[in-house]
């Protein structure tokens, strides 16, 4: 499905948005891409959506990358005798591993690394930080605290503690399961939540085993201060807004997110932007100015993606967010200032013999009339090199893998053509010229920038670079084999 913007749109899916029909419409509204959180629903009702995923991708033709978020090691405190407490700020708390139901004074905290790990002065955050614990003593089986910022503390809370490296394992025995369920099953991204250093991400690659491409979750302050490395070990990022807010004081997140993504946008790996996009519109047909401003943002920074949380899975108005992102994005991107600022930021290209020739097909294509570059990629690769140019012409990545194409469905610009198996230039030429008819972005009397390589059907051997017609005769009676 053409699309009329190049930055891509993630759904996350809910209880809002679980049924054929629904998922279309997301589909067609925008969404390129659909997250399932793990953190809720059973294996049968991912699976369940899965399926439907794949139906309407051959029902629409086109590619469409799941993305499959594990919830990875979050901390939540026991249960209350009342349910929920009130805690004053003054007041004490303690933390303990006593499974008794809690009450005013305490609660369970159902993990002995954390404790472990605690020293006097250590804050605690619970329930999205809303309230503010800092511990005052504390051994091997408590935390007695102090309540900074009080507020309502209820059953299962979730706890954050932003300024510890938490001795966690990266993945539970429920994100193993998960895992390998979803790896079977066949998608495109595992996500990975809380990542807190590389060994994180290399461990779930040696259980992933090439069955997806992996994304980091940056949202801990210890994956801040080692995202390079973290990068370096990822196939993608998520700048992960949400829990990153609750661990470290809200004013740093924006500047992060400018780092994030252009450290991202550098090393050509796709970046999310994420959560509270449009937080509004989980209840109001309409966003708030601010929130289209945030969206622009991401946008203007040169983003891949932009992401949907609660606002596609459990609010009243999925599909007019999405319509919001859609339409926010197409403005955006051709405003004048958005090339400016995009071109600013292009970062140097490497020094591959790739690299060279998705510079010169860029600079080819926004010198002279090019209506698009077509790319062959087999392991995508060449493509996210293309995409890295933002060039101002449209991308056709033109692949045989089906998966290559899915996971593209993330990255910026990329729009994913499946070919045949190619073993002669001339054809791939001519399938690169159908395309971009077919696709709608060139006529017959138009010209197109092909780069390939050949040997074909070989990862990394991007070597050649041709400027061609898109009329087929034109290109057989002029072409070598
Ligand atoms: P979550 O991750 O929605 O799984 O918490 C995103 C975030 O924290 O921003
Ligand atoms: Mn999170």
């Amino acid at each position: 499905m053409r699309r009329m913007r190049n930055v891509k749109i993630v759904a996350t899916l809910g209880p809002a948005s679980d049924t054929y029909e629904m998922i279309r419409a997301l589909h067609e509204a925008g969404a390129d891409v659909f997250r399932l959180n793990m953190s809720h629903g059973s294996h049968e009702e991912i699976a369940e959506k899965h399926a439907i995923i794949r139906k309407i991708e051959e029902d629409t033709g086109s590619s469409i990358g799941i993305l499959a978020d594990l919830q990875g090691p979050k901390l939540r405190v026991g249960v209350f005798a009342d349910e929920s407490e009130m805690l004053e700020e003054g007041a004490k708390f303690r933390l303990d591993l006593d499974t008794a139901e809690g009450d005013s004074n305490r609660v369970c905290l159902p993990h002995p690394e954390i404790f472990a790990a605690l020293e006097p002065g250590k804050t605690l955050l619970v329930n999205d930080g809303k309230i503010r614990l800092t511990v005052e003593a504390c051994g091997a089986d408590f935390a007695d605290c102090v309540v900074v910022a009080g507020g309502v503390i209820s059953n299962r809370k979730g706890v954050n503690v932003p300024d510890v490296e938490l001795p966690l394992a990266a993945l539970s025995d429920k994100d193993r399961a998960d895992l390998e369920f979803v790896a079977e099953l066949g998608v495109d991204w595992m996500a990975l939540s809380f990542v807190q250093r590389p060994a994180d991400v290399e461990e779930a690659r040696d259980l992933v085993k090439g069955r997806a491409a992996i994304l980091s979750k940056i949202e801990k302050p210890n994956a801040v201060e080692r995202f390079d490395e973290i990068l370096a070990a990822s196939d993608g990022i998520m700048v992960a807004r949400g829990d990153l807010g609750v661990e470290l004081p809200v004013q740093n997140v924006p500047p992060i997110q400018k780092r994030l993504v252009r450290k991202c946008r550098k090393v050509a790996k796709p970046v999310i932007v994420a959560t509270q996009m449009l937080e509004s519109m989980i209840e109001s047909p309409m966003p708030t100015r601010a929130e289209v401003s945030d969206v622009a943002t991401a946008i203007y920074e040169g983003a891949d993606a932009v992401m949907l949380s609660a606002e596609s899975a459990a609010g009243s108005y999925p599909i007019e967010a999405v319509t919001t992102m859609d339409r926010v994005a197409a403005e955006v991107e051709q405003d004048p200032t958005y090339t400016q600022i995009i071109e600013a930021s292009r970062s140097v290209n490497g020094g591959s013999v790739a690299d060279g020739i998705v510079a010169a097909a860029r600079e080819i294509a926004e010198t002279a009339d090019i209506k698009a570059i077509c790319c062959f990629t087999q392991s995508g690769t060449t493509a996210l090199l293309v995409a890295r140019e933002r060039p101002r012409v449209p991308i056709i990545a033109l692949t045989p893998l089906v998966g290559t194409a899915r996971r593209l469905a993330l990255s910026w610009g990329c729009n994913c053509v499946i070919t045949g198996v190619m073993d002669r230039f001339k054809g791939a030429v001519v399938g690169a010229a159908k395309a971009a008819r077919e696709q709608g972005f060139a006529g017959e009397n138009d010209q197109i920038v092909v780069t390939a390589g050949v040997p074909f059907n070989v990862t990394g051997t991007t070597n050649i670079l041709r400027v061609a017609p898109c009329d087929e005769r034109l290109i057989y009676s002029t072409d070598p084999e």
